[in-house]
């Protein structure tokens, strides 16, 4: 499976997000700009049409004041991810994520509330038609355990990648392999990693998950330039020392070349679920897909450099000027 997202980064690139609270209200207030992201993703290849419900959950939307608009945003996110979904042959994914209410210290109390923004988020998601659900960016075993456990008392299939910015360990100090098996072992269908981590710092765990569980795997790195002194793109600093985290992040960003190579290496691993998380766009995604193997509805316009003027196969003699290194 070809996965894509990071529609929040690229949406907030396109001036619909605001950045900081990353609360998709795009969704009520542009919707056509959701839709056409989803197709721009599904001409590129993808295979699932993720509703864009990641951070639509009821805390996150307190914070910028439209509580109210809980229900309709979620359901119109479905909505739009649905007719999108059905312009091609995309299956449909629910999304459920971090809810930063989870707090280990006091387990009980916040695991219900965790536990009722899932419930109240998924109803909206069964009724307007899902085919399973992602539970992504969980810095917590704890809160994905909650977060599987709802999708299993629905009845569907869950994916659940967790994320956290410790080295080797969720934020409940879990590591990564042990707490996949867990979360195999309960039920999830889809287990593996996603956001924080570049192809470079993500992969090496994912085949250390891949070793140890049974279940489908999932990488959904974000397409940076992490390594292992700075393994997440929390962590990357300039040269001159400020975090590049979230908004200047564009000089670490990977090539389509790195993100079809990651494509093929994450193939190689025997991942299933071959995906993107934040800074993710549609052309690597096209790259990704073609680097699999496939030819794509974007494929149409997937490079011919052989035809470029200047560095083209047949450079014309009044061209070559232009190619001359600049020597000041
Ligand atoms: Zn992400």
């Amino acid at each position: 499976m070809l996965g894509a997202e990071g529609y929040v980064f690229e949406l907030e690139r396109r001036g619909y997000i605001k950045a900081g609270p990353y609360v998709p209200e795009v969704v009520l207030d542009f919707p056509d700009a959701v839709r056409e992201l989803h197709r721009e993703f599904l001409r590129a290849g993808a295979d699932v049409m993720v509703a864009l419900t990641y951070y639509a959950h009821r805390e996150k939307l307190k914070t910028v004041g439209r509580e109210n608009d809980l229900e309709a945003l979620n359901r119109q996110a479905l909505r739009v991810a649905n007719e999108v979904a059905r312009e091609g042959d995309a299956l449909v994914a629910g999304d459920i994520c971090n809810t930063w209410a989870y707090d280990p210290k006091n387990k009980e109390a916040s695991s219900r509330v965790v536990r009722a923004m899932y419930e109240e988020q998924l109803s909206w998601a069964v009724d307007e038609g899902i085919d399973f659900v992602i539970a992504e960016t969980n810095d917590y075993l704890g809160e994905s355990l909650i977060a599987l456990q709802v999708i299993k008392e629905l009845g569907l299939p869950a994916m659940v990648t967790l994320a956290s910015t410790r080295p080797q360990q969720t934020w409940d100090g879990y590591d990564y392999v042990d707490a996949c098996q867990i979360l195999a072992d309960k039920g999830a269908d889809i287990v593996g990693l996603n956001c924080d981590r570049g192809p470079a710092t993500m992969l090496p765990i994912i085949e250390r998950v891949r070793r140890r569980v049974s279940s489908y795997v999932a990488a959904q790195p974000v397409p940076y330039k992490t390594d292992p002194a700075m393994p997440t793109f929390e962590s990357l600093k300039t040269a001159s020392g400020t975090r590049a985290f979230p908004i200047a992040l564009e000089p670490f960003l990977c090539t389509r070349f790195e993100m079809a190579a990651y494509a093929q290496r994450a193939k190689a691993l025997g991942v299933n679920y071959i995906g993107v998380c934040c800074g993710g766009a549609p052309h690597y995604v096209r790259a990704m897909a073609e680097a699999l193997g496939r030819t794509v509805p974007a494929s149409r316009y997937s490079p011919a450099i052989e035809l470029h003027p200047m560095i083209g196969a047949h450079v014309e003699e009044k061209e070559k000027q232009f190619l001359v290194d600049w020597k000041g």
